[in-house]
């Protein structure tokens, strides 16, 4: 599995911690558009239907993509 730190700025998210970090063990980040069809918050079974249903969602900028790991603290 790939290994990666996430920095994340949006500090009202169960996820968000100090120095901002992220603390999940995976985010899911989709287009904005996709991620209207799901709910508001994905947990990892959701996040493995959405992946095996949509597949791949290409973007033409940064402003197009957002984390569906999000949820409300
Ligand atoms: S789950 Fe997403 S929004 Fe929440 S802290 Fe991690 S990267 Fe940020």
């Amino acid at each position: 599995m790939p290994q990666i730190e996430v920095r994340c700025t949006v500090d009202n998210c169960y996820f968000w911690a100090q120095d901002n970090y992220c603390n999940a063990e995976s985010i899911l980040i989709t287009t904005d558009q996709a991620a209207k069809k799901y709910p508001e918050s994905v947990d990892a079974e959701d996040t493995a239907m959405i992946v095996s249903e949509i597949g791949e969602t290409p973007a033409q900028h940064c402003q197009e993509t957002a984390c569906k790991t999000f949820f409300l603290k």
